[in-house]
This record gives C-alpha cells, structure tokens and sequence, in this order.
C-alpha cells in the first residue's frame, strides 16, 4: 500500500510490470516508449540478456562476502573502469551520491596532507550532485537544501560556466583544493558549457594544485557519445564520479582517481559494507563488455545526432521553443515556460519524458535506441510539444 510509503516522491499514476528493450509494459498491458532509462540508468534497456546473465550466474556463485576479502569480480571491474577511462585506482560504493561522498572525503584528506586545514571545494550554480547532507550541500539548487540546515561546510559556489567568476573566488581564498563539476549539467536543465571550459578548468586546476573532480554519474558510460564527457574536451580529471548506468538498475557507484589522489586513501579512511561486491560487480562488468561490444557508445552519438536535428527541424521554429541542445543520447529541449504538465500527457501518448529545471524537456533514452523508435520518439514528442505551446501561455 502506497500509504505505507515516505512521502518522498511525486508519482505518476502508473506502475509497470515488465519491459524489453526500449519498451515497458504498464499493469494494464499498454505499452511506453521510455526516452529516460530510469533517469539514465538502463543504458542497456529493460532485461538486457547480459545483464540478466551476469545476475544469474553471479547470483548462483556468490553475492557477497564483504571488504575483508579479496574480491575477484571487484578488481576485474577496477581494471576495465581505470583502464578505460586512463584513471588508476577506483573505490566501489553503491549510489551516485556515494560516490561524489567519497571523492568529496578524497579532495578534503588529499588537502589536510598539504597542510590545508580548512579545505573548501568549489561547485557550480545549477549542480546536482546527491542526497546526503555533503552531497546536497554541493548541490546547487536550493530546493534540495532548504529545510536540512546546517549544510556541510567547505563549499564555494560560483555560476556554472563562467571561468572569470572562479579566477575572481580564488584570489579572495587561498583554502580551495578542487573544483567539482559535471562536464554536462543533466538536472540543471542539460547544460552544456562552451568548449574551452573544462580546457581552462584543467589548466587552473595543474597551475593551482587543485584536484578537479568530474561528475560523470549521470554524462558517464557512454551516455554523452564518449565513453565520459570529458572526452568531449580532451582533457582528463584527477577524480571522476560514476554510478547510475554503471549497473544498468544494479546499484553500483565508483570514485576513479589518477595522479596524487589515488595514493590519498589508505587502510580505514572509507569503507562501505556493501560497495563493490560481486554481484554489481559482474553486472558493472557485463555492461561495459556489452557496450563496447555493441557499439553502443557510437550508437549514441549517431542516434542523438539524428533526435536532435529532427527535433530542430521539427521544432525550432516553433515560437515558445527557447533552445533544443545535446550531446549523445542526452538532450533538452527548453520552452519559454514552465511544463512540467507535458509528463503526464506524454505519459497518456505512451511516452515516459522528463521535465528538469522546470522549462526544460530531458531526454536520456537507452542506448540501444535504434533508427526507428528514435523516429517515433520524434514524431509523438513535436507532436505534443506543438499541442502543448498552442493550448498554454508563456
Ligand atoms: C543522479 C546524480 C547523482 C546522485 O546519484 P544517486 O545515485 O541518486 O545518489 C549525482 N550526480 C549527478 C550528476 C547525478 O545525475
């Protein structure tokens, strides 16, 4: 019974029993076209054969044992995330929020070893970065925070984008050891930063001795057209956070460090009872053989390529349509007012969208995606994106 259930979350009015693919299946046998993947989790689709694979077999061997032992499955998975990603050590937790916890634990222990005995790490306006009471306190969003003060000290923010505004916060405060930043904003609205920015972020961080931690939780494992955004602007972060599409609904995160910041933790500095056991590590595993096996990282960049030349052809100009932007499988389309209604009417037409930032369309279908249901995902969102504009007022 829902009654029995913490208020957390608004719900939509369905509840679906199985999927395949791009499809799910409500109670009532109608059919979806899900263009969010579990909010860019099921990378692979709904009952991926892999995936269900990896679970049975693993499940069939062993779960867990704990970190007081030598986990195969666990180290494999290490060797294939540092080795694609050009990273050299990662540490296994369970949740994105997790993840930027430990990376947020590694910048402070990295700076109380220089002799930096109050540590601040500068965020972004518009970021989102987790739950917890660190992770929320990174988060640029009030409505995250509001309510759950005192937040964790030791941030300083600044607007996302903007390299002048982080010149100017340095100068004022000689305690800044890193920069954390997602390459790609997902729930500010899917922002995208001007090339030379992470380039400039990167040469800041070298010539300041700063850790730059990249958020990649939600733009990682391929979803952005690269492997990780920060491809995207050649150049590489000392700490990269993963989590959502790692396990494909299995819950993994990771922390990937290279450099200094992978020697910073040691016996008894983190831990997790769960993080990195067997079990999501084969799956982790089994979803990063069958994306590299299938291409689907190519596939992503070639069908997000098409959606949003479709969408802007279909789109652009229609007034009301403020900006259609993307990289890869993750795009936005930004109205001139709030439409937070469109999930619900997409939701009626067999579609599962997401509204961010309030004005903006999110769209993080799985990677798998193929020509024809992109086609469709065109075709039903312009048109109630167009139905939408000419019955609501800006
Ligand atoms: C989803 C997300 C998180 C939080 O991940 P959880 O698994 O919900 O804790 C952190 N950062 C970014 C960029 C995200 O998209």
């Amino acid at each position: 019974m829902i009654e029995s259930l913490m208020a957390t979350y608004n719900r939509l009015p369905v509840t679906f029993t199985h999927g395949e693919g791009v499809w799910l299946w409500d109670t009532t046998g109608k059919r979806y076209l899900d263009a969010l993947a579990g909010i860019a989790v099921c990378g692979l689709g709904h009952a991926h054969p892999a995936v269900q694979e990896a679970i049975c077999t693993q499940a069939a061997q062993l779960i867990h044992t704990s970190n007081l032992y030598g986990i195969a499955e666990q180290e494999r998975l290490g060797a294939l995330l540092t080795e694609r990603a050009g990273m050299e050590r990662v540490f296994f937790a369970n949740s994105g929020a997790e993840a930027n916890e430990a990376a947020l634990k590694l910048a402070r222990l990295y700076a109380h070893r220089r002799g930096v005995e109050n540590p601040a790490i500068l965020v972004m306006e518009g970021s989102f970065h987790g739950r917890t009471l660190a992770t929320l306190s990174a988060t640029g969003n009030r409505k995250v925070q509001a309510g759950f003060e005192p937040l964790v000290q030791g941030f300083v923010r600044v607007p996302y984008d903007d390299i002048e505004a982080i010149e100017i916060a340095a100068t004022n405060r000689p305690n800044i050891v890193a920069i954390l930043v997602e390459p790609i904003q997902g729930e500010g609205g899917i922002r995208i930063p001007a090339p030379e920015y992470l380039p400039r972020l990167r040469t800041l961080c070298d010539q300041e001795g700063w850790l730059l931690i990249c958020d990649e939780i939600q733009t990682g494992m391929g979803r952005s057209g690269q492997w990780f955004a920060h491809e995207h602007a050649h150049i590489k972060p000392d700490v990269m956070t993963l989590a959502k599409a790692l396990g494909n609904g299995v819950p993994i995160g990771a922390c990937l460090a290279r450099g200094a910041a992978a020697e910073v933790f040691t016996p008894g500095s983190h831990g997790s009872t769960f993080g990195g056991n067997p079990l999501a590590c084969r799956v982790g595993r089994a979803v990063m053989e069958t994306t590299a096996a299938a291409g689907l990282v190519a596939n992503a960049a070639q069908q997000g390529e098409f959606l949003l030349n479709a969408f802007r052809s279909a789109l652009a100009q229609r007034q009301g349509v403020v900006a259609i932007r993307g990289r890869g499988l993750m795009l936005g389309i930004e109205l001139n007012r709030p439409c937070g209604e469109l999930v619900g009417l997409a939701l009626e037409a067999g579609l599962l969208i997401n509204v961010t930032a309030e004005r903006v369309i999110r769209l993080l279908p799985p990677l798998i995606l193929a020509q024809p249901e992109a086609e469709q995902l065109v075709q039903k969102l312009s048109h109630l994106i167009d139905g939408f504009l000419g019955t609501t007022r800006a």
